[in-house]
């Protein structure tokens, strides 16, 4: 069913679900924006007679691969590799690479169709994508992720490039597999350029590009919070995750004088009454970045409290960041974060709400609630200043570089805040995002006249 058509959002899913069979996330992303935009796109008949929505949920293409790689036992193992590129009106296709079991195809839609939209937020000239492989990292040896990232990137190479297309890191694809995946690039196309993001410091990455999603979803809170006359000092905080956006979402909590809690992994959650110190945080990351180990490790060195195969949701705390995959708060865990007190919640991870839970969540009147799209733009904003500086040939400081990454986020809730203030001052952080995201690309999609 064609959107201008489309009575309503279920007419428009039902199209949707019809079209993309077997994609539940996919459907989820785009219900989520659809119940925003339909509303708002009702007395805009140059959106709806375009069918600009509908455009939008069809990827630009979407490209699908065989990886075939040796273990060191040297056995032949085969993956399947993706890119999706979905929308490049506004700039290069932009958007991570994801290594883990659960990738396929509507997983990586649903990530490449929220990037849009948050690519658009950040006020910089990027379109959306992404990509990944079903391979798990954990376990191998870095010979073996070494001869994978070469032999998904000798594919992957004929589809991106500086102007086209630009990777960067997601789960399982941290610093190390970024420089094996810049090398196999380098190495085929014989150019040094910025195909892709999150590299390291000597090899022409930004300062702050590490640390950026994280810090980020802080500069979101603090703003979202100063916005209600509140701060961020002494609350507590519940983080979930101990990769890349954890960690440095963390790290920025502590330094602003807050209270983190939690962090987590897949076998559990570490619980520090009184606080993760700077010193836990730096055993976590070395345990995660270079030993590759497991939280409750953590836990074990310095005699805090580890729950087994729990999350963080079952603990109080007034500020929560849920900062490891999506769906990881369902309606019961929303449930027990409003009766235990919780003030805001600021998704670091992508989608990492259930539709029923976001439902809870807004059923409180005043729960401050920035969505993905806005609270973790900051990864893929300093990502654009990172291909700002390899076109310039230079290198900002680490300071303007953060700088820079503050102002982007105080600008994204700024424009949240502009299309979402509801009646008596609320703001629908959600509706806000959608909206301000969608108007840019939508815009420039008109522009270009039907294609
Ligand atoms: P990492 O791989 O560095 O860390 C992921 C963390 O989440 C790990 O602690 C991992 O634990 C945990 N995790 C993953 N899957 C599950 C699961 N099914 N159940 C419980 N825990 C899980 O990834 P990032 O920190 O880079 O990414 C985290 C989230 O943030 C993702 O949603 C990603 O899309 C999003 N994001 C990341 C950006 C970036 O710049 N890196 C930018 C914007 C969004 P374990 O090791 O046990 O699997």
């Amino acid at each position: 069913m064609s959107i201008d058509k489309a009575e309503d959002l279920d007419t428009f899913m039902e199209g949707v679900i019809s079209r993309n069979p077997g994609e539940p996330e996919f459907h989820q992303a785009v219900h989520e924006v659809a119940m925003d935009i339909i509303p708002f796109i009702a007395d805009k008949p140059a959106y709806k007679d375009m069918r600009i929505l509908e455009r939008m949920t069809e990827p630009d293409r979407v490209v699908s691969f065989r990886v075939v790689w040796e273990d060191d036992q040297g056995e032949l193992r085969v993956n399947r590799g993706f890119r999706v590129q979905q929308n490049n009106s506004i700039g290069p296709y932009k958007g991570g690479i994801r290594f883990h079991p659960s990738v396929n195809q509507g997983v990586l839609k649903f990530l490449a169709f929220e990037q849009v939209f948050k690519n658009s937020l950040t006020g910089l000239p990027l379109g959306g994508g992404k990509g990944g492989a079903n391979f798990d990292p954990k376990g191998r040896s870095d010979d073996e992720v070494m001869r994978f990232c070469q032999a998904f990137m000798t594919e992957l190479q004929r589809h991106i490039g500086p102007d086209t297309d630009v990777p960067a890191g997601d789960i399982g694809v941290g610093a190390r597999e970024v420089g094996f995946l810049f090398g196999q690039y380098k190495r085929l196309v014989n150019r040094f350029e910025g195909v892709l993001t999150g590299k390291a410091l000597d090899f022409g990455g930004s300062h702050i590009r590490t640390e950026a999603t994280g810090y980020g979803a802080v500069y979101m809170m603090e703003k979202m919070l100063s916005h209600h006359n509140e701060h961020l000092e002494d609350r507590t905080c519940l983080v979930s995750g101990s990769g890349n956006v954890a960690t440095y979402c963390a790290e920025k909590l502590i330094e602003n004088g807050a209270r983190v809690l939690t962090l987590s992994d897949s076998g559990g959650v570490i619980y520090a009454k009184d606080g993760i110190t700077t010193e836990h945080l730096e055993y976590v990351k070395e345990l995660k970045n270079k030993r590759r180990g497991r939280i409750k490790e953590a836990a074990d060195e310095f005699g805090l409290k580890f729950y087994k195969g729990k999350t963080p949701w079952g603990i109080a705390g007034e500020l929560v960041f849920p900062c490891a995959t999506q769906n990881e708060i369902d309606v019961k865990d929303a449930k027990v974060l409003i009766k235990n007190g919780a003030r805001a919640v600021c998704e670091g991870a992508n989608m990492p709400t259930t539709p029923d839970a976001i439902h809870i969540f807004s059923s409180v009147k005043d729960l401050l609630h920035a969505p993905a799209k806005a609270a973790n733009a900051g990864g893929v904003a300093v990502s654009g200043l990172e291909m700002s500086q390899n076109s310039l040939r230079l290198k900002w400081s680490e300071t303007e570089v953060d700088e820079r990454l503050r102002q982007i986020m105080v600008d994204i809730h700024d424009e949240c805040v502009e299309h979402g203030v509801q009646k008596g001052g609320h703001v629908d952080y959600s509706k806000g995002a959608n909206i301000a995201g969608f108007t840019k690309v939508a815009n420039a999609m008109l522009a270009y006249g039907v294609m």
